[in-house]
């Protein structure tokens, strides 16, 4: 292969551009392509939200290194950034250094991926031969640019999951998007008059829906008639909330513990376990029709705020050869290190390209995408998976092994930040509440006889066997070893 060609990076999120970075300092020639205007396009969408980690863990090393170069000085290491000031100080500054700014294509999405000449099919010469990339750019014209490697970046935000608990649209899902935003929208900015005294049902159980049920409830401190019902259809409410104190991220910890206090006093009702099967418009709102273990039950809203994670786009990987974890749809080796489902207290141990390796030679997907559908992914497990891809490009095989992550423990089993399949038992924590059932008196249900919906939170016992959860959701690696539920 020709080796003067430019390395690919899809995507010029933190990770995309951290690739980037690592690239030159190792001599290499980047070619960042970003299908959005501007650089961090996924994290504008949700800039008004405060990360849990501080600047100390969201910043890649050889970034870092190429901004000082220019003068650029870290924000104080201990303060959290909102998504805005990660943005503004650190992602935008370092997309305007003439090292990287020449080598970026904004306006530039990366549509497909194949071999010169050579399609999935064909053996022969396949690793000899150079990448191919299908570009449309902003203003319709394409392009195709070859490319030695390609490092995909291009995270999963942009492709949230739909309402579905099976994973696909729920009827009148399409029919009524115009009462129906995914993510975590702007609540108290852009999108505060949308939300002001309206009745919201806000959908998921990761920290995605959190953040938007917090802004929510500030939204109602001013606006008093915003009624709130929160649905999820898992019952661990233990796990749901996290690890309070107990987590080494303290702000994340703390996203529970305010949320919990926001139940306490009543600001917001609480619908699990709760199945969205259809919408249906009714007076210029939506009913919410879904499955509860009473029947069905029907929720009046006006708005629905869908926080159920997002997916990988793998279209554009058809011509690949791919190995993919079958239900993660995260890179196969990385599976079973982050499944939700199996995935227990102890933080992702490290690993690097060993475990990003695809079948096609000189491919990897790296970031949030490497994930696929789990939701744990954090920025330090990103740039360490890029100095390490990095590494093995340029046949550094000691660096690419010597991979090194420290991340903070979460103090819960799983930390969840949109998904509802994360499994695993809660350490003993007082972030439980007491009640076992959580009515919906302040808001109309109708259609059928007012079921107050049990969301059982009574404490576990702990038999430490495998299926110790209980909840239906198998676990092998829970912790019962530890301390298991409480
Ligand atoms: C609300 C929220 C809070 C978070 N807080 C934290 C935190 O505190 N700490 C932490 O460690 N992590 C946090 N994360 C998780 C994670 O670090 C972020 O999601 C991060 O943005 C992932 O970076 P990335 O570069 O992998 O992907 P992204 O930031 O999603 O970037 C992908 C880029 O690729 C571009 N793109 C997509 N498709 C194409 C294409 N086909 N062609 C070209 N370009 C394309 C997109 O426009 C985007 O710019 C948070 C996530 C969310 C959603």
């Amino acid at each position: 292969m020709d080796n003067h060609l430019p390395v690919a990076v899809i995507g010029a999120g933190p990770v995309g551009l951290a690739a980037a970075a690592h690239l030159l300092e190792r001599g290499e020639t980047p070619i960042l392509f970003e299908a959005g205007t501007e650089v961090g396009t996924n994290i504008r969408s949700w800039q008004h939200v405060r990360m849990f980690s501080p600047w100390e863990f969201t910043v890649d090393s050889a970034s870092v290194r190429l901004l000082e170069k220019h003068g650029w000085h870290m924000p104080p290491q201990n303060e959290l950034p909102t998504g805005y000031d990660l943005l503004e100080q650190y992602l935008t500054p370092l997309a305007e250094l003439p090292e990287i700014k020449t080598q970026l294509r904004l306006n530039a999405k990366v549509v497909a991926i194949s071999r010169r000449d050579i399609d999935k099919m064909q053996d022969a010469q396949r690793e000899a031969a150079p990448f191919v990339l299908h570009i449309v750019y902003g203003d319709g014209q394409e392009a195709l640019v070859e490319a030695r490697a390609v490092i995909d970046a291009s995270g999963t935000w942009h492709q949230p999951n739909p309402l579905g608990s099976g994973g696909l649209p729920v009827m009148g899902e399409k029919r009524y998007a115009d009462h129906i935003a995914y993510g975590i929208p702007d609540i108290l900015g852009e999108a505060s008059a949308r939300y002001a005294n309206q009745r919201v049902m806000v959908v998921g159980s990761g920290h995605s829906a959190i953040n938007a049920l917090l802004e929510l409830v500030e939204l109602q401190a001013d606006y008093p008639e915003t009624r709130l019902v929160w649905a999820m259809r898992s019952t661990n409410l233990a796990r749901v909330l996290g690890g309070g104190e107990d987590d080494a991220l303290p702000a994340r910890g703390k996203l529970g513990l305010r949320i919990k206090a926001a139940l306490d006093n009543g600001s917001l009702s609480i619908v699990a376990p709760f199945r969205v099967r259809e919408l249906n418009g009714v007076n210029g709102g939506i009913d919410v029709v879904g499955d509860t273990p009473d029947g069905f039950m029907t929720v009046q809203v006006d708005e629905l705020i869908v926080s159920t994670g997002a997916r990988p786009d793998l279209n554009m990987l058809r011509e690949l050869r791919l190995e993919l974890d079958p239900s993660l749809e995260s890179t196969r080796a990385l599976g079973p290190m982050i499944d939700p489902n199996i995935h227990s207290c102890g933080t992702v141990r490290p690993h690097g390209e060993a475990e990003l390796r695809h079948p096609e030679k000189d491919f990897y997907i790296v970031g949030m995408k490497s994930y696929g559908r789990a939701p744990t992914f954090l920025l330090a497990t990103g740039y360490e998976q890029v100095r390490s891809v990095v590494a093995a490009l340029v046949g550094d095989w000691e660096a690419a092994r010597d991979v090194q992550l420290n991340l903070p423990e979460t103090g819960v089993c799983s930390t969840d930040l949109a998904g509802e399949g994360a499994a695993c038992c809660g350490t003993p924590n007082n972030l439980v509440p007491q009640a076992n059932t959580i009515s919906l008196t302040s808001i109309p249900v109708v259609g059928h006889q007012l079921q107050l919906v049990s969301l059982p939170t009574a404490s576990r016992a702990c038999g430490c066997d495998d299926t110790c959860c209980g909840d239906g959701v198998r676990s092998t690696s829970c912790g019962c070893e530890t301390s298991c539920c409480s």
